[in-house]
């Protein structure tokens, strides 16, 4: 049996980078997809490629209203959602505290940090109806530490954020067979990595023990691994993924 037969997922900011790449292996694994982001022709054109278990929907996470949407359209197509991975995320401007702009830090939070809060507000009385369910929240190793370079306070704050509300609600709804977990990647090839960086992230190598920058399916390999019943006694841990980067 495939690892995610059953499992009705939503994957947000699915088209493209590492959400492309959970969406398309949970696919191989048996789940029921649904793929969200704001970028609707790349998230549709991932959607048809994955065939009659991906579904897209164009989705602002940093919209409540977009999320009950959302919910209401997976139960209608597959059922109660029982995977949640809040996976959309935003670098926002690369620039030292003094000079980041108000509407530049709550833009970031609202992407970030705002829209874990939104998807499991939204999310959570879908899964109580599954009577199961498993929450993976992208955080980043800059919600571990804060000295990796290049992230404003604001990514900083929100990926902390992302971390502290992962544990709370994995107590709140542990009673109720709803696992919450973080996951902290480090460096990631991905379009957001390429867009803030001017060699790929290849100056970071010689910060990175295992020399070398991640595919972003090594990081799905985790995901999936979190969102399926093998990871049955794992709740309320965050899960760094980062070439032993935060080690040093
Ligand atoms: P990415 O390549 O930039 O992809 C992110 C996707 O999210 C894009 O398709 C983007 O759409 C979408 N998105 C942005 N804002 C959205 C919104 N408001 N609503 C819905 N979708 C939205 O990023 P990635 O590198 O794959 O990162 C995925 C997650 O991992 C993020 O949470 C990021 O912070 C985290 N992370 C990344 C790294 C890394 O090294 N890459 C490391 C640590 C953590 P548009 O293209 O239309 O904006």
């Amino acid at each position: 049996m495939a690892r995610l037969t059953g499992k009705v997922a939503i994957i947000t900011g699915a088209s493209r980078g590492m959400g492309t790449s959970h969406a398309e292996k949970f696919v191989a694994e048996g789940a029921k997809v649904v793929l969200t982001d704001t970028n609707e022709v790349a998230g549709k054109a991932l959607a048809d490629k994955l065939g009659p278990n991906g579904i897209f929907i164009r989705h602002d996470v940093s919209s409540l209203d977009d999320w009950y949407a959302v919910v209401d359209a997976v139960e209608k197509a597959f059922g109660p959602v029982n995977v949640l991975v809040n996976n959309a995320g935003i670098l926002g401007p690369v620039t030292k505290t003094a000079k980041l702009s108000e509407a530049d830090y709550m833009k970031v939070c609202s992407v970030n940090q705002h829209a874990v809060f939104f998807g499991m507000k939204a999310t959570i009385p879908s899964m109580l109806k599954a009577g199961i369910g498993s929450i993976v929240n992208i955080s980043s190793i800059a919600g571990i530490v804060a000295n990796y370079g290049f992230p404003s306070i604001a990514y900083v704050a929100s990926k902390f954020a992302v971390r502290g509300m992962t544990k709370a609600a994995a107590i709140e709804y542990g009673p109720k067979n709803i696992r919450v977990n973080s996951v902290h990647p480090g460096f990631i090839l991905t379009p957001m990595m390429v867009e803030a960086t001017d060699d790929n992230g290849g100056n970071a190598t010689s910060m990175i023990p295992l020399g070398r920058i991640a595919d972003p399916g090594e990081v799905s390999n985790l995901v999936l691994f979190l969102a399926s019943d093998e990871a049955s006694y794992i709740t309320g841990a965050e899960h760094v993924i980062d070439a032993g980067m935060t080690a040093q």
